[in-house]
């Protein structure tokens, strides 16, 4: 973890979430003065990152968690800090459920977004998650076309969580392009740098303090995952990011970055673009296209065979294809889905070192 940043406090856990030996220090750091991140590693599924930031007595919280115990535990965490600077506006990255389905605790509060963030806000519900939490421990037991690899997979993703009694709570104000917000004389730049990741991604930046959140188009030591597309403007938010007058970048997930980060990401982003559309070109199905990618010996020699999650690809070949103009597949939207996420599993499964393990390991 990054020196400029000074540990406060956190949780005495020695694994993360997923049962993984930690890569780094999970807790409160200060970033800059009166600039705090809840850093919860390793990035995993729903190991998300929050912020806070203390305008001189009045905190702007930057997304929330997965669920309300996970949101809960990072106030708790802050209490010291937000008994002084009462939290007052909250600012959502995008509309994943693991940066917003802690809304409900701010209810009352201004919620600032993209408008393109809102939009997407109810693309899946939480309680269609506990659904498949719990449908997902008789899948496993389904050993026909993967299923029983997505069940198991589905299961040890939704397990550390608690999707009951969350109530989608929607940003109480959107916004496009870029909005400067002053609060007691403190500037916060958001930019609107999606689609990307998501339809609506943000970047929140303070010059003052010089750091940034960058959300989800940054993962560090995590494998990055292109839901929305297209690549050009996810690349576009990555450049937009790397040239910010910065000493710390908080990424979505994953341990405190600096520009260098962003350029590691970039060269994924750049790599995979090249490695998916020459198979794209030979016809080659999509997953397919990521499980021969990721078994290519240039893959195995770059930095990113060894982060977290490398199966995602499978996800960003489908957005990459779709964009190049492949016909949109024949299921229902979840459904589909629903499919490309077993696809990812049965992945995972031959990937035996890929983290985190529990995912494919009984
Ligand atoms: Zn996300």
């Amino acid at each position: 973890m990054n020196t400029a940043a000074t540990w406060l406090r956190g949780p005495a856990a020695t694994r993360t979430r997923f049962g993984e030996p930690l890569k780094y220090k999970g807790g409160l750091y200060r970033i800059a003065a009166d600039t705090y991140a809840w850093m919860v590693p390793n990035g995993s599924w729903g190991e998300t990152n929050l912020g806070l930031i203390d305008c001189r007595g009045t905190s702007v919280m930057i997304d929330t968690g997965w669920d309300l115990r996970c949101t809960r535990e990072m106030l708790s965490a802050c209490a010291d800090i937000t008994v002084r600077a009462p939290i007052e506006q909250v600012i959502n990255t995008h509309a994943d459920g693991d940066h917003c389905w802690g809304n409900q605790l701010f209810k009352g509060h201004p919620i600032l977004a993209t408008h393109a963030c809102i939009h997407q806000m109810h693309h899946l519900q939480p309680r269609a998650l506990n659904a498949l939490y719990h449908g997902s421990s008789i899948l496993r037991h389904l050993p026909v076309a993967g299923i029983n690899q997505f069940g198991h997979y589905m299961h040890e993703m939704l397990r550390p969580y608690d999707f009951r009694g969350i109530t989608m709570t929607d940003p109480t104000e959107g916004f496009s392009v870029q909005k400067t917000m002053n609060v007691k004389g403190v500037d916060i730049v958001i930019t609107e740098v999606g689609p990307g990741h998501t339809d609506g991604d943000a970047v929140v930046y303070l010059p003052s303090r010089r750091v940034a959140y960058a959300g989800d188009i940054l993962f560090v030591g995590v494998t990055p995952v292109m839901w929305s597309g297209p690549i050009d403007r996810l690349v576009a938010g990555l450049t937009f990011l790397k040239q910010l007058d910065v000493a710390l970048i908080v990424p979505g997930h994953g341990p405190l970055a600096t520009a260098a980060h962003v350029q590691d990401v970039l060269d994924y982003w750049h790599f995979v673009h090249e490695a998916i559309h020459a198979r794209f070109k030979q016809g080659m199905p999509p997953a397919r296209a990521a499980r021969e990618v990721i078994f290519s010996p240039a893959f195995l020699r770059a930095p990113w065979a060894r982060w977290d999650s490398p199966e995602r690809l499978v996800t960003s070949a489908h957005t990459l294809y779709r964009h190049w103009g492949a016909p949109a597949s024949s299921l229902p939207g979840q459904l589909a889905q629903m499919n490309l996420l077993r696809q990812q599993a049965m992945l995972a499964f031959d990937l035996p070192r890929a983290t985190p393990l529990v995912m494919h390991q009984a």
